[in-house]
Order: C-alpha cells, then sequence, then structure tokens
C-alpha cells in the first residue's frame, strides 16, 4: 500500500510503524471556592513548565542549533505573555473554576482567534500555544512528562507533533516522520529537517487497505498500521505499507548511497574535478526541472549540462506561454547562480508524449517525429521556446542545445531561428546574452558528420541513452529487448572517441549526458578519450568527482 504526501525532509527510511501515542489529558470543570489556591496552583505550574522548557531550550539547542532552538526561546516567553495569564486569573476568579479548566479555555479562546488571522505564519503559531499550555495542564493534572523510547528502526506517524514532542522524543531508533497533518511550514517540519530525520506531512494515514483490498476507515491512524514494516521516501513524498523484498533492496541500495554521498560531500564538496594530471572537467547535472537546481547544488554540480525542457510541456492541456517558460528558466539560471545551464530545446515525442500535440499514430515512434523534427515543423511553438530561453539568458549563463539532430540542415535552420528571435528582442528591446550553441550528438548519423556538425556549433553533448538504441536497433523503452541494450557496446565506445576526435579537430568543445557517465568503469575512458564536460544525475556528482580525482 503506497500513501502520498509532501516531503518535508528528503531521504529514505526503512522500519517499522509505531502510532505516536500522546497521553490526552481530559480537563474537567470543577468548582472552586479558593479562587487564589487555584491561582497560585496555576502559578507554580507555569513557573514549572518554564524550567522544562528552559531543559528542552537547552537539548534543542544541541540537537537542532541555534536557528531552531529558537522556537523553545520563544515557548518560553509566551509562557509569560500577560494576556494569556490574566485570562486564566480572570476565568478562575469569574467563574470560581479550577486551574485547568481555566488554562483549557483560555488555549481554546486565543487558538481560535489565531486560527481566524490572514497570516499564515501566525495561524501555524496556534498549535505552538496549545503545546505550551497543554504542558501547564499536564503538570496541573501532575502527569508525568511523555518520554517515548524504541528499541528498534521507528517510522513515527503522527496526526501532529509538536515541535516539544519532537524535542523530547527519544530519537535514537526514530527514522522518518509521517505526519498526517499538512503543513510544511509548521515547527515541526522545520525541526525534523534540521535533525535531517525523513519526513513526509499532508499523508492521509486514517484508512487502511490490506491484501485482499479490503478498506477499513478510521476517526484516528488506521491501528491495523502499527509495527508493519514501511518505507518512507522523502524525495517523492511516499509512505510505502508492507514493501515487498525487490523494494526492500532498491531502497536499501538508495539508502547506502546516500550515507557515501553524505561522507563524499564532506571531503569533496568546493574541490575541483580535476585528475592527478591536471586536466580538468566541467562536472555538471542532468535536471528535469526547477525543483531539480537544489539538489544539483546540494551536490556540488558545476552547472547543469542537461535540463530536459521537455517536462515543462508534458502533463499539461496547453502548451505553456512564453512568459510561463520564462520565468521558469530565468529561476533556474539565477538559482544556479552564474553556473552554465545548458537548455536543451523541447525533445518531445517517442517516449515523452505531450497529450495537446498529436502526429497522429505512429508505428515506430522513436524513429518518428521527436527533438528537433517537432521543432522545426513547429516553428511558431520553438519560436516561443527560444524567445523565452534568450530573455532568460540575460540573468546568468545559460546555453542552447538542439537533440536528435541527425543533418547539418537541421543546425542551419534552427541556428537560423535563433537569428531571426535575437533581432526580433533586439527590435522588441528586450536584454539578453548570446548564448553558445551546441546540439545532441545521439544518432549515428550525428556520429558520422561529427566533423562537419563541429564546424556548426559551440560544443557537442553525446546522449549514449539514444545513442545505444539507436545503433544497436533496441528500443530503450521496451523490456523484451532490454538484454540488447548495451550501452558499453564497442560499436558506442567506437563512436564516442570518433565524436570526441572530431569535436576536438574542429575546435568544439564536447560533453556527455547519457547514463553511462556515471559508470564507474567508463569514466577513465571517457577522460583517456578526452572529454571536456560529464553531465549526470544530481546523486552521481560526487562518485564521478571522487574518480576523476584518482585517475592519473
Ligand atoms: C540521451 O539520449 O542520452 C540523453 C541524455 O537524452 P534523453 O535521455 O533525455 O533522451
Ligand atoms: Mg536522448
Amino acid at each position: 500500500m503506497i500513501l502520498k504526501g509532501k516531503g518535508v525532509c528528503s531521504g529514505y527510511a526503512i522500519g517499522r510503524i509505531s502510532i505516536y501515542s500522546r497521553a490526552e489529558t481530559r480537563v474537567v470543570r470543577r468548582r472552586c471556592k479558593d479562587v487564589e489556591a487555584e491561582i497560585a496552583r496555576f502559578e507554580e505550574a507555569r513557573q514549572a513548565a518554564k524550567v522544562e522548557y528552559e531543559k528542552l531550550y537547552k537539548k534543542a539547542l544541541d540537537e537542532v542549533g541555534n536557528n531552531n532552538a529558537a522556537i523553545f526561546r520563544a515557548d518560553i516567553v509566551m509562557l509569560d505573555d500577560m494576556d494569556y495569564i490574566e485570562s486564566v486569573d480572570n476565568i478562575i476568579r469569574s467563574q470560581h473554576v479550577n486551574a485547568e479548566y481555566a488554562v483549557a479555555n483560555t488555549i481554546d479562546n486565543f487558538a481560535k482567534m489565531l486560527l481566524k488571522l490572514e497570516d499564515d505564519y501566525i495561524r501555524d503559531r496556534a498549535g505552538d500555544v496549545r503545546d505550551v499550555f497543554n504542558r501547564v495542564i499536564a503538570i496541573l493534572s501532575m502527569e508525568k512528562n511523555p518520554g517515548n523510547k524504541y528499541e528498534e528502526p521507528v517510522i513515527l506517524l503522527s496526526s501532529e507533533l509538536t515541535p516539544s514532542e519532537i524535542v523530547r522524543l527519544d530519537k535514537t531508533n526514530i527514522v522518518g516522520f509521517v505526519i498526517s497533518e499538512n503543513n510544511s511550514n509548521s515547527h515541526a517540519a522545520i525541526l525534523s529537517k534540521s535533525l535531517n530525520i525523513p519526513s513526509l506531512v499532508g499523508v492521509d494515514l486514517y484508512g487502511y487497505v490490506d491484501s485482499e483490498g479490503q478498506i477499513s476507515l478510521h476517526d484516528e491512524i488506521a491501528p491495523e498500521m502499527e509495527g508493519r514494516q514501511a518505507i518512507v521516501d522523502g524525495y517523492s513524498g511516499r509512505l510505502i505499507i508492507d514493501p515487498d523484498e525487490d523494494d526492500i533492496k532498491l531502497y536499501k541500495e538508495r539508502i547506502k548511497k546516500e550515507i557515501r554521498n553524505r561522507e563524499l560531500l564532506d571531503t569533496l564538496k568546493g574541490k575541483e574535478t580535476i585528475t592527478m594530471s591536471g586536466k580538468k572537467i566541467n562536472l555538471y547535472a542532468n535536471i528535469n526541472n526547477e525543483k531539480d537546481v537544489a539538489q544539483a547544488l546540494i551536490n556540488d554540480a558545476e552547472g547543469a549540462g542537461l535540463y530536459r525542457s521537455e517536462y515543462l510541456y508534458m502533463g499539461k492541456d496547453e502548451e505553456p506561454t512564453e512568459e510561463e517558460q520564462f520565468a521558469v528558466y530565468r529561476m533556474v539560471a539565477e538559482n544556479m547562480g552564474g553556473r552554465k545551464v545548458i537548455i536543451r530545446t523541447a525533445d518531445i515525442g517517442a517516449d515523452k508524449r505531450v497529450g495537446y500535440l498529436s502526429f497522429g499514430e505512429e508505428e515506430n515512434p522513436a524513429l518518428g517525429y521527436r527533438g528537433i523534427r517537432i521543432s522545426l515543423e513547429k516553428p511558431d511553438m520553438f519560436k516561443t521556446q527560444l524567445r523565452a530561453i534568450y530573455r532568460a539568458s540575460y540573468y546568468g549563463n545559460i546555453a542552447i542545445m538542439f537533440p536528435l539532430i541527425t543533418s547539418i540542415d537541421e543546425v542551419r535552420e534552427a541556428k537560423k531561428i535563433t537569428e531571426e528571435i535575437r533581432k526580433e528582442l533586439d527590435a522588441e528591446g528586450y536584454p539578453y546574452k548570446n548564448c553558445e550553441i551546441g546540439i545532441m550528438i545521439e544518432t549515428p548519423a550525428a556520429v558520422m558528420i561529427s566533423d562537419l556538425l563541429a564546424k556548426e556549433v559551440d560544443f557537442f553533448s553525446i546522449g549514449t541513452n539514444d545513442l545505444s538504441q539507436y545503433t544497436l536497433a533496441v528500443d530503450r523503452t521496451n523490456t523484451k529487448v532490454e538484454k540488447y541494450y548495451n550501452p558499453y557496446h564497442e560499436a558506442i565506445l567506437r563512436q564516442l572517441k570518433l565524436t570526441i576526435d572530431n569535436a576536438h579537430a574542429n575546435g568544439c568543445r564536447v560533453g556527455i549526458c547519457g547514463e553511462i557517465a556515471a559508470n564507474e568503469k567508463m569514466i577513465p575512458y571517457l577522460v583517456e578519450y578526452g572529454i571536456d564536460d560529464i553531465s549526470v544525475s544530481p546523486s552521481n556528482i560526487l562518485f564521478v568527482r571522487e574518480i576523476i580525482r584518482k585517475i592519473q
């Protein structure tokens, strides 16, 4: 069973589910004759709560650092807030009731008031008010401090978690948090991030579907989940309950890789991607959308070597407008902070279908309308994209790359359109930069004429994913012929060498962005052949850097 939510702290976790149980204090209204004694009880409990929060603050300082621990400083201030104190005093005096009831009543009134406010940040603080004063009620009711301890790795499920609950928890064995409340700005979400514990919010935990498909719905977290094995995927925002062997194997590998990556980060972040004999390689990230930029930067990418812009077009009902595209490209360029961003114009077609664009049924879509062919057939769409890219180029370091090139004419035609666009933008007074222009080398035709193509462009990027399918006559999406899909085939290696030699002989830089670029055994060959740029998925960047730095 898979439940979807929103990942607030990335990472993966495997563990048994434990449903967080909060000792709920039932507050009863009692009449009290001695109001002064009740007020004194409240005062004592309030002071005791302050002492507790001071301790929590110190614990939080150790666990989550100064900035995040500040929440507890704010809680201590809240405990001294005269509005709350006077409200409790007034209720006790005017209604002759017990302190617990007066505090509960005060929390309700203030929380309701905060929830009505427009400001999201202040509204979210309603939970903090409840948390602090619930503790005062718990002290008045002489409840012990909740202190859960877990003996094995657990994924903690809760409808909500307050910051103080998170700090109080013994987190030695907590590997993940899954919260049904949908608030990624809550302090609990912020704390889970600083604790680096993979966490999801907004997951509907109130239903359970068993292996026979029987559904049971509950008003509380489905008790059937207790003790079940589960996986938290903080990247895709998924909670996988009762995963099968394959899932577990896959996620164990991912966790191993993450741990390794973290170690690499400590040693390799900020270091050059350079061989021992001094050959420098530009190490870039392949990104599919603007959200991948964060991962690219975290993993210390030196740029984005392949930005698959077609994802902007997929899953939509209509073509993204120039303004929409401009905003996204600009954001990516700015967020990459001056690092190179190679935007590949839309490589639509084959397995990357766009619903609103129909070219009729195709017998062999991979050999049909795709990439630059669609762009040149639909110049309006192509021009809209190029206008957006050029306009965004002013805000960063953008290069443009055309996909699925098979001829010189295609490159010349595409370049001619870029010229037209630049003239248009000049006439309209838009600022832009003269972006470098490159092409994907991903068809055997492009490899065979790479000496000629190199004279037309500033750079190549070899796409071995497609080059393998087109060279070996293997549909890359057909699992029946998967065993024939061998990107390490001698036919591919020879094409790599030929392309690099032809590029260099004609003053053209050459990179690679196909999956094999991250292969440990392949990297030394690429370097030996003379590759200039390597672009891999963000999680592979530091592995590649490590390997390159060990090459002679
Ligand atoms: C490739 O073909 O190698 C490539 C990087 O492009 P894509 O995987 O997007 O087709
Ligand atoms: Mg490709």
